[in-house]
C-alpha cells in the first residue's frame, strides 16, 4: 500500500505509476484540482528554472515521450505546439538536448521581420496544457496583481499581435524552485516505514513529472 501526499501533477503522476506497476495507492492532499499550483501552470513541456541539469533533462526527455504517446489519446488532453524561445538581450545556441527533439535556430532577421524587438531564438514542437502569460518574480504573494495582468495581456497581444483578449480567469502560482535542486530521494521514517520525497520542480513539474515518477517508484522497490 502506498500513500501519496499532494495531489498536483507530482503526486497524482506517482500514483499512476504506481498504479500501472500493481500498487495499491491512496493519495492524501490539502488542495486538489484547481486550487494547487499545478492547477494554474502553463503546463509546456520545457525544462525551466529547475535543477540540477544533470538530473533535469533525462527526467524531462522521458516524460517528453510519454506526453507525444498522450497525444494521440484525446481525452488526455496533451496537443504539440511550436514552442519558440526568443531573447531580447544575447544570442541564444540550441541546447544540446534539444537537436534530437527537432529544435532549429531562428536566424536573426527572422526574428527581426516577424516579432520586432528579439536578437536571436530557436523553435520546438513539443507537448502542451496552455495559459496566457506568466511572470518570474521571488515572491511569496498569491494575491491577484492587476498591473502583472495588464502587462502579460499586452505584451501577449503584442508579440502575438491580436487584439487584446477577454480576461476569463487569472490565477496566481508559484514556482516551487530550490536553489539546492529538485528534491527525490529515499528516506527511512524512524519506525522502519519508507518515505520518498518528490518535490521542488521550480518551473518545470509537468516536464519532469513522468521521468521524476518512474524514479520514485524505481526507489520504492528497492
Ligand atoms: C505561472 C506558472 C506557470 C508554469 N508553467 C509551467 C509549464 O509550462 N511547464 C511545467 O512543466 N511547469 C510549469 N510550472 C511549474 C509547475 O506548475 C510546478 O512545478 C508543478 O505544478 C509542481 O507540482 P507539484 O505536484 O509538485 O506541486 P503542487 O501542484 O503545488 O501540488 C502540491 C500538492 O501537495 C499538497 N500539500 C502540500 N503540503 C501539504 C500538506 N502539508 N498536507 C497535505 N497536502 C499538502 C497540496 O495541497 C497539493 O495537492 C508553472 C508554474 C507556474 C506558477
Amino acid at each position: 500500500m502506498v500513500a501519496i501526499i499532494g495531489a498536483g501533477v507530482s503526486g497524482l503522476t506517482c500514483g499512476v505509476v504506481f498504479a500501472e506497476r500493481g500498487y495499491r495507492t491512496a493519495s492524501f492532499a490539502e488542495e486538489t484540482g484547481q486550487q494547487t499550483t499545478s492547477g494554474a501552470a502553463a503546463a509546456l513541456w520545457f525544462p525551466y528554472d529547475a535543477e540540477p541539469a544533470e538530473k533535469v533533462i533525462p527526467w524531462a526527455l522521458q516524460t517528453f515521450d510519454v506526453l507525444v504517446d498522450l497525444t494521440h489519446v484525446p481525452a488526455s488532453g496533451v496537443s504539440i505546439i511550436e514552442l519558440r524561445q526568443f531573447s531580447r538581450t544575447r544570442e541564444i545556441q540550441v541546447p544540446d538536448w534539444a537537436i534530437p527533439l527537432g529544435a532549429r535556430p531562428v536566424i536573426a532577421s527572422e526574428v527581426e521581420g516577424s516579432r520586432g524587438s528579439f536578437k536571436s531564438g530557436f523553435t520546438l514542437r513539443v507537448p502542451l496544457d496552455c495559459v496566457f502569460g506568466g511572470t518570474n518574480d521571488l515572491s511569496s504573494d498569491l494575491a491577484v496583481d492587476a498591473a502583472a495582468t495588464d502587462q502579460i495581456i499586452a505584451e501577449c497581444s503584442r508579440v502575438l499581435n491580436i487584439d487584446k483578449p477577454n480576461i476569463l480567469a487569472e490565477r496566481v502560482g508559484l514556482r516551487p524552485f530550490r536553489k539546492s535542486g529538485v528534491r527525490l530521494e529515499r528516506n527511512e521514517l524512524r519506525d522502519g516505514r519508507t518515505v520518498i520525497h518528490n518535490y521542488g520542480h521550480g518551473g518545470s513539474g509537468f516536464t519532469l513529472s513522468w521521468g521524476c515518477a518512474r524514479e520514485v517508484v524505481n526507489l520504492a522497490r528497492l
